[in-house]
């Protein structure tokens, strides 16, 4: 792990410029920033399905991520060592980011976390309502990620949760047209099931997001991938309803489970087109500019070559050092750029570093909050 952190960071040094960060010096970056905690913002991008350091970091590699090499990267803080010590599916990964504790619940099932999720966090310590926190979730098997079982959380106290294929397929009521955007979780078992409940109804669409549905159809017909309409429904969301705390999974890159290596290629360079584009979004809604961190950070990675237990770049199932490696990198006001760090962190440290940030307490999360922000 530690050689692979080192090397992480050697790509980033001599690539992006990045100086190496101490934490022998507190930073003091958050009380730095100058934006009161009440209207900070907070806007996490995860990825179902990591990519390796060969296909993003390392010199062969940087060619398919240039956005986040020459813009995202040299402005932020990144952590070469994020360890994921769960499960590797990706929705109980997801999960797990989003309590701050390993989560054990069944990978396909249509199963809430077990734990408080920090939507229920924020919304509780800070008396925020419902439109507050949102997820924007690539599966329809996420349809359950807002919010947690636990006995004093739970039902109607965390996010609300938008799956664009949902609405998609309701307001095309499934045309071929649009099946490359309906691609939906590429792991077996295949598991897709019908969402009842908390969804978003095409009835929101309207009235929330300002979207005719025919608008919504003529758009969508010039999106390439599900994660495209992920980021469409992202931005429709952040200049209507502009909530302070916005989770976004994008899943497009984990179609190397199909095992074609040029769709993976295609779909990290996609995400890396992606990324720029949810930050540019933020710098220029008046809602989120200059007040908003936007950390992220892939679920956990995929298997080496090296590995005879797994297939390469195809799957993530041996649970070697580069399936659970990954890193993290965040940006914003007060957080210092182009630093990287590379002593280890936890996949479940994000979670209390929200509330810190933030001002709530993730109380029953495993994680502790990053230092280097505090
Ligand atoms: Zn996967």
């Amino acid at each position: 792990m530690t050689q692979l952190s080192r090397n992480r960071r050697d790509f980033l040094r001599a690539a992006a410029g990045l100086t190496l960060g101490s934490t022998l010096l507190p930073s003091r970056l958050f009380s730095r920033s100058g934006v009161p905690q009440k209207d900070r913002k907070v806007v996490v991008i995860t990825f179902g399905g990591g990519a390796r350091d060969q296909e993003t970091f390392a010199p062969e590699g940087q060619e398919n991520i240039p956005n986040l090499m020459r813009e995202l990267i040299p402005q932020s803080s990144f952590f070469t060592q994020v360890v994921n010590r769960g499960i590797l599916g990706h929705y109980v990964a997801t999960a797990s980011l989003a309590t701050g504790v390993y989560e054990t619940i069944n990978n396909f099932a249509s199963l809430p976390p077990q734990s408080p999720t920090v939507f229920e966090y924020f919304r509780r310590d800070l008396h925020r309502p419902a439109s507050d926190a949102w997820v924007v979730a690539p599966s329809n098997g996420f349809n359950r990620i807002g919010e947690s079982s636990h006995r004093s959380y739970g039902p109607g106290q965390g996010a609300r949760v938008i799956l664009p294929k949902h609405l998609l397929t309701a307001a095309t009521k499934g045309t071929p047209d649009y099946e490359h955007l309906l691609r939906d979780n590429y792991e077996t078992p295949f598991f897709a099931p019908e969402v009842a409940g908390n969804e978003f109804e095409l009835e929101q669409l309207r009235t929330l997001l300002k979207l005719s549905v025919n608008d919504f159809k003529t758009h969508a017909l010039t999106l390439s991938s599900p994660d495209e309409l992920s980021v469409y429904i992202v931005r429709q969301l952040m200049r209507q309803a502009a909530p302070s705390l916005l989770w976004i999974t994008m899943h497009d890159i984990d179609i190397a489970h199909a095992g074609a290596y040029s769709l993976y290629i295609d779909g990290i360079r996609r995400t890396d087109r992606l990324c720029l584009e949810v930050w540019k979004a933020i710098e220029s809604e008046p809602e989120y500019a200059g007040k908003t961190t936007l950390f992220i950070l892939p679920d956990f990675g995929r298997d080496s070559d090296e590995d005879a237990g797994g297939n390469g770049f195809q799957h993530h199932r041996t649970g070697d050092v580069m399936s659970r490696t990954t890193w993290m990198m965040a940006l914003g006001p007060g957080v210092r750029e182009g630093i990287v760090y590379d002593r280890p962190l936890d996949s479940t440290d994000l979670v209390p570093t929200i509330g810190s940030m933030m001002g709530f307490s993730a109380e029953l999360s495993q994680g502790k909050p990053i230092q280097e922000f505090l």
